[in-house]
């Protein structure tokens, strides 16, 4: 009998489930809206400038080589993060109150986090707290990691926007001390990002009964375009003094989806935290990884130090942030002249890479079926695999089956 014959199979995983499905789909028609990677206007893939330029550089560089990375990972990378994720003024950075390593792009952020949070987490028995519904992957690391997993109320299925009473209630209702998993900004699945004064609130609750934030990052600048914009909850609870975890990844906002290009950041009241946090995370980091992968690093590390390169970034992922927005925008305004039933504000409102349509199960499994329109079982769809090709085709099929 095999060694092997105990192991149970495991539960599929929906999303990489539908990009096999969409693949094997050879109808002309096909839109895959279940990728979370970005799509220019004509479907295809979208190498940022910038970082064709930034390779470019690294190219004709004479000193370049493929040596290990240092345990940490790249300062260019890391101190750079640092900056753009707590602002380049961050009274945090400049009391040494920060440390950042690097990690296999956001996911690995979060492993290294989960199994930090695992080993010293204060209580022991504390749970992690994930927003209904959140990343798919979120639940999977956090128990992988031997956390109890617990929901907190996010979305309002009827509204498509926050539910934030309830949201409030949950996390208040909580045991003292848990640990609380939010989204910096866009929101993966909904797209609903709270308001400024609705993340003031969730500060409140959060210091109110002593919860420890962990912040997941992997849309900073890729949401409105503005890379402060998109931190303002993390540098709202920095400001307040509050210690956490930042997860930040690099697969979105710079396109390096391959690259796995990320770093964690550990925020502490106080400088003395530091060391022994920083050994802890350098000993996981070498447990797991040994060192970080460089290539994506030097490309994000050289846009990061240097100005040019730096705004010519900016001004690419507000190419990026704009073009989905359009596309929002005319997705809600041919659903509302084709008369489709139901309201479609929602669409625009959300934010980010995904929306969350409202479309049930049902419809979604006849859009697959019958239009070859490819999306999550939850109705989210991703945003950036429309295009000015495809989005007649899609609201016409949306209004078809939602009829
Ligand atoms: N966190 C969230 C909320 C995400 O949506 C994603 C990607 O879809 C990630 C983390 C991790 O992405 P990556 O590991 O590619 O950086």
């Amino acid at each position: 009998m095999s060694y092997f014959a105990k192991v149970p199979q495991a539960p599929a995983d929906g999303i990489l489930k539908l990009s096999v499905l969409s693949k094997a789909d050879t109808n002309a028609n096909k839109v895959d809206l279940g990728v979370g990677a970005y799509r220019d206007d004509s479907g295809k893939p979208w190498v940022l400038p910038v970082v064709h330029k930034a390779e470019q550089r690294l190219a004709e560089d004479p000193t370049a080589n493929h040596e290990y990375l240092g345990v940490g990972g790249l300062p260019a990378l890391t101190s750079g993060a640092q900056k753009l994720i707590f602002g380049a003024d961050s009274p945090a950075i400049k009391d040494g109150r920060v440390y950042t390593i690097q990690t296999i792009s956001g996911t690995g952020a979060n492993m290294v986090a989960a199994v930090f949070l695992k080993q010293f987490k204060q209580p022991q028995d504390a749970a992690v707290y994930i927003s209904k519904p959140t990343w798919g992957n979120h639940r999977s690391i956090f128990e992988t990691a031997g956390h109890e997993v617990r929901e907190y109320r996010y979305c309002n299925y009827t509204t498509l926007g926050l539910d934030i009473s309830g949201m409030l209630e949950d996390l208040r209702k909580a045991p003292r001390n848990q640990i609380v998993l939010l989204h910096a900004c866009a929101h993966n699945p909904t797209g609903i990002d709270p308001t400024e004064d609705q993340w003031q609130q969730i500060a409140d609750v959060i210091q109110e009964r002593g919860h420890f934030p962990f912040f997941d990052c992997a849309y900073q600048g890729f949401a409105t375009g503005d890379v402060d914009k998109d931190a303002y909850a993390i540098r709202l609870f920095v400001a307040r003094g509050m210690e956490m975890l930042v997860a930040e990844s690099f697969a979105k906002n710079m396109g390096l989806y391959g690259e796995r290009t990320g770093c964690l950041h550990a925020v502490a009241s106080t400088a003395d935290a530091v060391p022994a946090v920083s050994s802890q995370l350098n000993r996981l980091s070498r447990a797991t990884i040994s060192t970080a992968s460089a290539y994506g690093a030097k490309i994000a590390g050289t846009v990061l130090q240097d100005t040019r390169l730096y705004n010519e970034w900016v001004e690419n992922m507000g190419e990026m942030s704009r073009r989905i927005k359009t596309m929002r925008d005319l997705l809600r305004d041919k659903l509302v002249a084709l008369g489709t039933p139901g309201t479609w504000d929602h669409v625009s409102r959300q934010i980010g890479m995904f929306s969350f349509t409202g479309l049930s199960t049902k419809q979604v499994g006849v859009l697959r079926d019958q239009f070859h329109l490819y999306m999550t079982d939850d109705g989210r769809i991703s945003v950036a695999g429309l295009n000015s090709g495809n989005i007649d085709y899609v609201a016409s099929a949306i209004d078809q089956v939602v009829r």
